[in-house]
């Protein structure tokens, strides 16, 4: 089983299938999913709905037996072979035609379900909120600690190169023999030159891991102080939030616990950037497409920059099997484009995913602004485009 790398999505929006697949996910919330038991009746459940679905389904033969099949695999694997430990969701693709069988783990809780479409459910694997990777420094007037970003949207301490014996911040055992102010000016340039060494390391860490956001904990005055030696690259992606940490004796657990309502901010942020600017489309701005079938349009033009969903989102529709452009429910007779029959789709949520991810465009969900108007004023859904 894999982890949700940034790749995944990317893999399997690349697939073409030619049949119906499976997407399944299981919540393992650990508050709701502890025992096997109540795990084993989720799975249940969620392999009784889909087996209903699989016979309302109009569906060839072949397609038929091999879906039975495929739910049994994947039924199989979740009760006996799934490892649950140290995950919040999995998601599972499988298709025998296609010889396809991969199972994801998800860092964050997912709604069990299990679709049977000829196009992947990608949503759940989206990558974390951005800003996606964020190092953190936790500075004091004798040390330095950061925290870069590692696998699975977890944080790992990088060493401060401590400076030489000569170069120490002095202390108490320092020898006399100055004036009180020159000992006092001497420390606080010692303190400066340790905040610039702090700072040059940080410069070589942020840029070789490509973080695209800086959180610092510490004292305040010597936070503030530390900005001020920061290059100014550093200082244009400083969050404005300090986090209030101890700089000797915090973990990575707790310095990531601290981040997490950072994180949940910038998410919301993002979102409500994103609807902004879908509004601002409403005004006469150009380089947006609002309501469904500006948006399936900007797709298959290769336009977008970032696709804009409502949390609920979803229409029946139809995509073209040979330039996969996308159409509403509404659109009659084959594709506009090269006369190809249309394929019926119950989701066209699923498919305009898949179509954003396979030309690198974001995928923003208003899922924190799931209740407000502006979501309906542009008809759940639009898009961000290129220039
Ligand atoms: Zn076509």
């Amino acid at each position: 089983m894999s982890g949700a790398t940034s790749d995944a999505p990317r893999r399997l929006a690349e697939l073409e299938f030619n049949h119906p697949m499976i997407s399944a996910f299981l919540d393992l919330d650990p508050g709701r999913f502890a025992t096997g038991s109540a795990r084993t009746t989720e799975i249940n459940s969620l392999l009784d709905q889909a087996q209903q679905r699989l016979h309302a389904q109009p569906l060839d033969h072949r397609d038929r037996v091999s879906l039975g099949q495929d739910l049994q695999r994947v039924g199989s694997y979740l009760t006996t072979e799934l490892d649950a430990s140290g995950t919040h969701g999995v998601a599972v693709y499988c298709s025998g035609r296609e010889a396809l069988f991969e199972a994801i783990r998800l860092p964050h809780q997912v709604a069990s379900d299990l679709v049977i479409e000829p196009i992947p459910v990608l949503e759940p694997l989206l990558p974390a909120p951005v800003p996606a990777r964020v190092c953190v420094t936790l500075i004091n007037r004798r040390d330095a600690r950061f925290f870069i970003p590692a696998d699975e949207s977890g944080l790992a301490e990088q060493a401060f190169a401590q400076q030489d014996e000569h170069d120490r911040v002095r202390g108490q055992h320092r020898q006399g023999g100055r004036s009180e102010a020159n000992y006092e000016r001497s420390i606080e340039a010692d303190v400066d030159a340790h905040l610039r060494r702090a700072a040059e390391q940080l410069f070589r860490l942020v840029r070789l891991h490509r973080c695209d956001r800086l959180v610092l904990g510490g004292p305040h005055e010597v936070v503030i102080r530390f900005i001020n030696q920061l290059h100014p690259e550093l200082r244009a992606i400083v969050d404005e939030r300090e986090l209030a940490l101890d700089v000797g004796t915090s973990s990575v657990v707790e310095v990531m616990d601290a981040l997490s309502p950072l994180q949940k901010r910038w998410h919301e942020m993002a979102q409500w950037q994103a609807l902004q600017q879908l509004l601002s489309g409403l005004e006469g701005r150009q380089g947006i497409a609002t309501g469904i079938s500006e948006t399936l349009a900007a797709l298959g033009r290769r336009q977008v920059a970032s696709l804009v969903l409502g949390p609920h989102m979803d229409a029946e529709g139809s995509v073209c099997p040979r330039c996969e452009q996308l159409y509403t429910a509404e659109h009659a007779g084959g594709c506009e484009a090269d006369g190809s029959e249309l394929q019926q789709l119950h989701g066209l949520r699923s498919a305009m995913i898949r179509s954003a991810i396979r030309q690198d465009a974001d995928v923003v969900v208003l899922q924190d602004f799931a209740d407000r108007p502006e979501i309906a004023a542009v008809a759940g859904v639009g898009a961000i485009l290129r220039y």
